[in-house]
């Protein structure tokens, strides 16, 4: 998803520096999306890195793991070019200017369409969760029909419309609140992050990855690819939604508990068609991977035959240690 965006975002940056009438309302928007975008995808990537640590367990730590090399490059990232945290206040203040337009009824229309469903608002915050079983709540009656993913994609896009709309009433009103007891602008906007405005962005930002990408894989037209694609976006989209599932639950947009379990079964069973794919998956989009050039990541699975070659061919390995000398003779104290 990261590369299909990433794919779209450049295109449209070249756009803007190609013309030659300077679209405001084009770049205001990148603005928004970028600055989410980078936080959204540093801090996912944090998480991807932690879990390839725990799973990878001692090994994890050392150098032929290859992923010290990658904690290495991605640990500062959540910093320069602007603090995450900094980062994201960008995109949510937007958001807050475009709430207090719909609020008096404007339309919000804007090149990308990452936000015009704003206008909508009243209607999506009506919407309920009306699904009763697992089957209508994926869609999903074949795994080998994208027609299928292709309905699930839209309800997700549907959810996280919601769930957009519902965080931006509570930010905004929240940040009302504070304005009350408050006269300090950055009290009040700090006082609005952590469980307010950052979720939002976060969230509008995934939406705006579900719905480009579903845009971008609607084109493909080898039917193989298409339907891992969908798959992938399906996971992608459930995955993240899941962290976020309470606010369906606080807002009234359902009681109903199957909600947080259709969406836990959905990724595990998203998970279980994708494992035949994984290895084509990784070798289309990474082949000079450094894990998977490592040790760990070979495709033999042969970890503890490669650790010990790789020690047994290491210089120095069984070489006696230069200060033995300096300890001879020590008695512990223990
Ligand atoms: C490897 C590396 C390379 C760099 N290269 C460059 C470069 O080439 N050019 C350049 O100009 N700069 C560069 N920088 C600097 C970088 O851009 C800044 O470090 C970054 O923008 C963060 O600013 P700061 O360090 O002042 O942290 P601060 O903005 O002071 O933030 C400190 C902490 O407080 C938090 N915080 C601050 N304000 C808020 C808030 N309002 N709400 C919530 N949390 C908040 C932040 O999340 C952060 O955890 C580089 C930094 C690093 C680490």
């Amino acid at each position: 998803m990261g590369h299909i965006i990433h794919t779209e975002l450049e295109t449209i940056q070249k756009r803007l520096l190609n013309s030659d009438q300077t679209s405001v309302q084009l770049g205001t928007e990148l603005h928004a999306v970028t600055s989410a975008g980078k936080p959204v995808y540093t801090w996912l990537a944090r998480g991807c890195i932690r879990k390839c640590l725990e799973v990878s367990a001692d090994n994890a730590y050392l150098t032929v793991s290859g992923l010290e090399e990658i904690l290495l490059i991605s640990d500062p990232a959540y910093t320069y070019e602007g603090d995450n945290n900094v980062l994201i206040q960008q995109t949510s203040k937007w958001l807050l200017k475009l709430w207090t337009s719909a609020l008096q009824g404007k339309t919000i229309q804007f090149p990308l369409s990452t936000a015009n469903f704003l206008s909508e608002t009243d209607e999506i915050l009506k919407q309920r969760f009306s699904v009763t079983c697992f089957a209508n709540f994926t869609a999903i009656r074949s795994v080998h029909c994208y027609a299928h993913y292709t309905t699930f994609i839209s309800d997700i896009v549907a959810y996280y419309r919601w769930l957009t709309c519902y965080l931006l009433k509570l930010t905004y009103d929240k940040q009302v609140s504070l304005r009350k007891q408050e006269s300090s602008t950055f009290f009040v906007n700090n006082s609005n992050q952590v469980y307010f405005s950052k979720s939002l962005a976060t969230v509008y930002f995934l939406h705006y990855v579900v719905q480009t990408a579903n845009e971008v894989i609607s084109c493909v037209t080898d039917y193989s690819s298409k339907e891992v694609l969908l798959k992938l976006l399906s996971l992608f989209g459930v995955w993240n939604l899941r962290k976020y599932a309470h606010y369906f639950y606080q807002g009234n947009y359902t009681n109903d508990p199957n909600f947080g379990h259709y969406i836990e079964e959905a990724i595990l069973a998203l998970c279980r068609s994708l494992t035949d794919d994984a290895i084509s998956l990784i070798d289309a989009i990474l082949p000079d991977d450094c894990l998977l050039n490592s040790v760990l990541g070979h495709s033999d699975g042969k970890v503890h035959e490669r650790l010990e070659s790789v020690l047994s061919q290491t210089y120095g390995t069984y070489a006696k240690f230069q200060w033995k000398d300096d300890i001879h003779g020590c008695v512990s104290k223990l």
